[in-house]
């Protein structure tokens, strides 16, 4: 049977596979030891969620734990609006649309399919400035369809021991570096 994902190491994978491996050994220390602020900040931007306070709608799905069985995927949605079909990601700050966030709501996108959801429209909100950007849902957008389902294969396929970093750059950025026996960094 295949290993599950999360849909929070999509990005991780992203950036690079062995930052999954960290984020699982320091996933129950003390945050503040091993996150940068923009981390954190991303996190709060969730706290509403998690403590289930943006809505009482009946119509808003919010927090909820969701799987997509094709896709093995598992994970929370932000907001759902079920009247509308309309899937919200919120995060702290936008500058740039990552595909690691589209990715994001590409899997919550499909788990929700598979729950008998209709999903219509997908959106990131970035709180601090109060933008929202409209993303294209994966059918209409095959080149990022593919690019996810790569992903994911990419993801189930991955063999650790194979693995050999060759992007220095992201060493240097990286808040596991000081750990890590892959980094490029002497
Ligand atoms: S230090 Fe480099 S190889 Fe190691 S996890 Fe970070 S980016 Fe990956």
């Amino acid at each position: 049977m295949e290993e599950i994902i999360l849909i929070s190491y999509l990005n991780d994978f992203i950036f690079c596979p062995v930052s999954i491996y960290f984020h699982k050994l320091y996933g129950n220390l003390e945050q503040t030891l091993y996150q940068r602020d923009y981390q954190i900040n991303g996190k709060s931007a969730h706290r509403t969620i998690d403590e289930k306070t943006y809505s009482t709608s009946a119509n808003i799905l919010q927090g909820i734990d969701v799987y997509t069985e094709k896709y093995g995927i598992l994970g929370k949605i932000d907001v759902f609006d079920i009247s509308k079909g309309i899937l919200t990601e919120r995060k702290n700050k936008i500058t740039e649309i990552y595909d690691g966030y589209i990715f994001q709501v590409y899997a919550q996108y499909y788990a929700l399919e598979e729950m008998g959801y209709k999903v219509n429209k997908i959106r990131l909100h970035s709180l601090e400035d109060n933008k929202t950007y409209n993303i294209d849902i994966p059918e209409k957008n095959i080149l990022l369809k593919d690019k996810f389902d790569k992903l994911i294969r990419d993801m189930h396929e991955f063999k650790f021991e194979n693995f050999k970093q060759t992007n220095r750059k992201k060493c240097e950025k990286c808040i596991y570096e000081p750990s890590c026996d892959r980094s490029l960094i002497c």
